[in-house]
């Protein structure tokens, strides 16, 4: 069943992002950044909010959940793992769960780092994966919580998932992203084509998202840790990927 999705800004810099399933009417906000562009979206759709999917405890992403619940009575689901940290969920999940939306199912990926208890929401069906600060266009993100071997093995997970998956992430970074990646990655024909047009998107004033993970494993310095050429970007050539990928992460850091 076809799954409509709203993209909009939130907050400087977020997305907000409404799911619609069709089949049900039911109507998700992918996290919780701020209530007003929720709202306006879900007005200007027709929509009533029933769903909250929390990807992880940061404020940018949970401070609406208290309003939306209030408006709209929606039912909360977010990462176990952070539950302490996040008020108002009514049901826990974590990897290898899944979340059903009327017709829609996500599974449940944990792709810890940026925090430790982030989770992923993934629809084999419409091949949609919404990865909010784990896994941005041409970057991730920064290492908050955990280790660069964890945050390397949820990101080998998402790898695995099919090429024509759209990413939808939680932060329009990817200009910033593109110029870290042109610098460690400098030969790299996809990545060009990808600057370039991200240039263009952003000229335009148009959303860089979503990436294609095809477009992403090709481009994106960090899900390309495992390829020799990163490895001797970094100085690391024979070292295992999550030491590559920890120095391609302390290096966009200070850059
Ligand atoms: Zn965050």
């Amino acid at each position: 069943m076809p799954l409509e999705i709203a993209l909009f800004p939130a907050l400087s810099d977020n997305f907000g992002y409404l799911v619609h399933d069709t089949a049900s009417g039911r109507v998700a906000a992918i996290d919780a950044p701020d209530e007003a562009p929720i709202v306006a979206e879900l007005e200007k759709r027709g929509w009533t909010l029933t769903d909250i999917l929390i990807t992880h405890h940061h404020a940018d992403h949970t401070d609406a959940i208290a309003p939306l619940k209030r408006r709209f009575d929606a039912h909360v689901i977010g990462p176990r793992e952070e539950s302490g940290r996040i008020s108002g969920l009514d049901t826990l999940v974590g990897g290898g769960d899944t979340v059903t939306l009327g017709e829609t199912v996500f599974e449940v990926i944990d792709v810890p780092g940026h925090t430790l208890g982030h989770i992923a929401f993934f629809s084999p069906a419409d091949k949609v994966l919404f990865s909010a600060d784990a896994l941005f266009s041409l970057g991730v993100g920064r290492m908050f919580e955990g280790d660069a071997e964890g945050m390397w093995k949820g990101l080998e997970r998402l790898k695995t998932l099919p090429g024509e998956t759209r990413i939808y992430c939680g932060h329009e970074y990817t200009l910033s992203n593109a110029k870290f990646a042109l610098s460690v990655d400098p030969e790299n024909a996809a990545l060009k084509t990808r600057a370039n047009e991200v240039q263009r998107q952003r000229d335009a004033g148009e959303p860089t998202i979503p990436a294609t993970l095809s477009d992403e494993l090709a481009a994106n310095p960090f899900l390309r840790a495992d390829t020799p050429e990163l490895a001797q970007a970094m100085n690391l050539s024979g070292a295992p990927a999550w030491q590559v990928f920890g120095a391609l992460r302390k290096a966009k850091d200070n850059f």
